[in-house]
């Protein structure tokens, strides 16, 4: 069964706005998939459909064969954006065992967690650093780890790297790379305005047209390691 299953997903906002009209994908586990298309064109819409926050005006939906609510409860999605928010006043490692605490996670088993993310994104020696004295680079890098601690099936990343430098981009981009190359069973839904971003690190690019927000077409990315 495909991770996500989206079938003539239409979402009219109060406003009036059709953000989506007749939307089907079928994104089946293990993908990297990056949208691409120009601004308005309903990417973020789909991104919160998934994650649940607000419904669909008309179509189903299903996430790993099931009930988008109950997929939620069973299996983490986690989500990444652009702006790594990260609350000010709790050191690196609080930031990252928080959404852990929220399921009740156990403690030792938390810090262990996240001592082992920060290490794949490289930022073991920050733990008890707060955010403030990191640069954009290692903020972005504590939200990534934040979303891969709890493990997630699903991974929902929109335009995490649009704010860096292209040196922390292509860093970035690497390790991302690596983590989802290792757990093969991590789906990556990632949104770019950067074609050539999304063409290094997809296995396939959905291409969206706005007004109403469609998908255009979808296109397979040759295997990028063999
Ligand atoms: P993208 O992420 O591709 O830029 P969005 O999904 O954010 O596109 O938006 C799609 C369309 O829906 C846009 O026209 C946007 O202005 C509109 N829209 C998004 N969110 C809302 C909302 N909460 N209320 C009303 N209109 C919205
Ligand atoms: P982006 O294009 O960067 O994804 P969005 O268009 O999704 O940004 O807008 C960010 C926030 O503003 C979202 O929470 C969205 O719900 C809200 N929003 C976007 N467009 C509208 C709109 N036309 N009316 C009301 N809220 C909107």
């Amino acid at each position: 069964t495909p991770l996500v299953e989206m079938e003539g997903i239409s979402k009219i906002y109060q406003t009036g706005t059709i953000a989506l009209q007749d939307v089907n994908l079928r994104i089946p586990e293990g993908e990297f998939v990056s949208f691409v298309g120009p601004s308005g064109c309903g990417k973020s819409t789909i991104f919160r459909l998934i994650a649940g926050l607000g419904d669909p005006t008309s179509g189903t939906m299903r996430l790993m064969g099931m009930d988008p609510a109950d997929a939620r409860k069973q299996s983490d999605i986690s989500f990444v954006f652009q702006d790594a928010t990260l609350l000010p006043w709790c050191k690196v490692i609080d930031n990252v065992t928080l959404p852990m605490e929220l399921r009740k996670i156990p403690k030792q088993e938390r810090i262990d967690k996240a001592m082992h993310v920060l290490e794949m994104v490289g930022l073991q020696d920050y733990a008890h650093a707060l955010p403030r004295q990191l640069s954009g680079g290692m903020k972005m890098r504590v939200s990534i780890a934040r979303a891969l601690a709890s493990e997630p099936k699903l991974l929902l990343m929109d335009e995490p790297f649009g704010a860096l430098d292209e040196m922390t981009r292509q860093t970035l981009q690497d390790e991302l790379l690596g983590i989802w190359q290792k757990d093969k069973k991590m789906t990556v839904l990632f949104v770019t305005h950067n074609v050539f971003e999304a063409v290094y690190l997809s296995t396939s690019i959905v291409v969206m047209s706005a007004r109403p927000g469609k998908i255009a077409e979808t296109i397979s990315v040759p295997v990028p390691f063999p």
